[in-house]
C-alpha cells in the first residue's frame, strides 16, 4: 500500500526536526508560519528563538507588535509576524487560550491557509487532512502523470482529492511528513535516482519518460522594478542622531522602521541625482545640509518586485529647523532595538 510504503521510508530516512518531537499545537503552528517561504536551515534557528522567547501562546500575545517584529527581523515577509501576533491575541483573549482543534477553526486563524491548517490539524490533532506543498505537488504529479499546472485552485482541489484516497487515516501526521520529506529528499526537481526509487514500478512519469516535464509550472509572474531613494540624515546632539520613519499600511514592510524615503516611477538621471536629493532635503528640513555624500546603490529582490535602492548620507551640524511629522530623530545607539527591513539592515551593515 502506498501509505505504508512511504511511512516505512520516512521511519528510516525522514529528517529529525525540533518541531517534529512535539504535538503541542502552539509549537507546530509557530514552526509552520516560520517555514512559509523560508528554508528549513534558516527557519530552525528562528523557531528555537521564538520557543525560548515566547514559550506559550500567552507570552506571544502579551508581547508588543514591535517586539515580535524585532524577533522576526531577517526572515522577511513581515505580514507573517503581524498575523502570528494577532492570532495569538485572538486565541488568548477570544478563545480563552484554547488552541482551535478542528480544520475549519484552525483555517480561520489570521495568516493560516489551507496548507498550514492541514499541517496543524494532522500533526497536532491527528486529523486526516493532506498537506500540499511544492514537494508534494511534484511527487504526486509524477506518480500519476498529472499535467494540470500547479499553484491554482483547480490543481489544489485535484491533488487534494487524490491525496484523500491515499492518506493513512490512522497516521495522517506521519503520512504528510513522509510525503514532504520524500518529495524534497528523493523525488527532487532534477537528478532523482528513479531506478532505485521505491515507486519505480508504479510511477507513471518514470515509466513514460516524462519525469523532467512534471510538474507543470504556472506561467511566470512578471517582476516589476521600484526605485527607492533613502536619505540617511544625521547630526550630533551631543550623541549621534539619525532620522527614521515607520512604514505605513498597504505596502511592503508595514510597521517596520526605515530611513526617510522618496520613491519614483523611474530612476532619477545620475546627472540630476545630487541636485534633486539636495532639493528634497531642503524642502523637508527647511535648510541646506552641511554636507551630502552619495552612498551605496543596493538591489533587493522580493517575490514580485525588484527594489533598486540608492542611499545618500546627509549631514547637519545641529537639529534642522523643521522636519516632516512622520520623521523621528533617535539616538544612533537605539537603532538596534527597532524592527527594520533586511534592505536597511544590509545598508547599515555596509557602513
Ligand atoms: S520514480 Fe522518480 S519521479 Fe517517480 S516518484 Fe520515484 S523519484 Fe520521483
Amino acid at each position: 500500500m502506498f501509505a505504508d510504503k512511504i511511512i516505512n521510508w520516512y521511519s528510516e530516512f525522514g529528517r529529525q526536526l525540533p518541531w517534529r518531537d512535539t504535538d503541542n499545537p502552539y509549537y507546530i503552528w509557530l514552526s509552520e508560519i516560520i517555514l512559509q517561504q523560508t528554508r528549513i536551515e534558516q527557519g530552525r534557528s528562528y523557531y528555537e528563538h521564538f520557543v525560548k522567547q515566547y514559550p506559550t501562546v500567552q507570552d506571544l500575545a502579551n508581547a508588543t507588535e514591535e517586539q515580535v517584529l524585532k524577533s522576526w527581523q531577517g526572515l522577511g515577509y513581515y505580514s507573517r509576524a503581524r498575523n502570528l501576533h494577532a492570532a495569538a491575541r485572538h486565541i488568548v483573549y477570544d478563545l480563552q487560550g484554547r488552541f482551535p482543534d478542528t480544520y475549519e477553526s484552525i483555517l480561520a486563524l489570521k495568516g493560516v491557509g489551507r496548507y498550514t491548517a492541514a499541517a496543524i490539524a494532522s500533526f497536532a490533532f491527528g486529523l486526516p487532512y493532506p498537506v500540499i506543498d511544492g514537494n508534494v505537488y511534484r511527487l504526486i504529479a509524477r506518480l500519476y502523470q498529472v499535467y494540470t499546472p500547479i499553484g491554482t485552485n483547480k490543481a489544489y482541489r485535484e491533488f487534494e482529492q487524490r491525496l484523500m484516497h491515499l492518506i493513512d487515516k490512522e497516521r495522517p501526521g506521519q503520512f504528510n511528513q513522509a510525503l514532504m520529506d520524500f518529495g524534497s529528499m528523493y523525488c527532487k526537481p532534477t537528478g532523482c535516482d528513479c531506478t532505485n526509487c521505491i515507486f519505480s514500478q508504479d510511477c507513471l512519469a518514470y515509466r513514460n519518460g516524462v519525469v523532467d516535464m512534471l510538474p507543470v509550472r504556472p506561467s511566470a509572474v512578471k517582476v516589476k522594478e521600484r526605485y527607492f531613494y533613502y536619505f540617511d540624515i544625521r547630526w550630533s546632539s551631543p550623541n549621534p542622531i539619525i532620522v527614521v520613519q515607520q512604514r505605513g499600511q498597504g505596502d511592503i514592510w508595514q510597521g517596520l522602521y526605515e530611513l526617510p524615503l522618496c520613491e519614483t516611477d523611474r530612476p532619477v538621471e545620475s546627472s540630476e541625482l545630487m541636485d534633486w536629493m539636495r532639493e528634497t532635503v531642503r524642502n523637508w528640513m527647511g535648510e541646506e545640509p552641511q554636507r551630502m555624500e552619495l552612498g551605496p546603490c543596493l538591489t533587493h529582490q522580493l517575490t514580485h518586485r525588484t527594489i533598486k535602492a540608492q542611499f545618500v548620507q546627509v549631514f547637519f551640524n545641529d537639529r534642522p529647523i523643521k522636519m516632516p511629522k512622520k520623521m523621528q530623530p533617535i539616538e544612533w545607539s537605539e537603532m538596534k532595538y527597532l524592527p527594520i527591513s533586511r534592505l536597511i539592515d544590509r545598508y547599515l551593515s555596509e557602513l
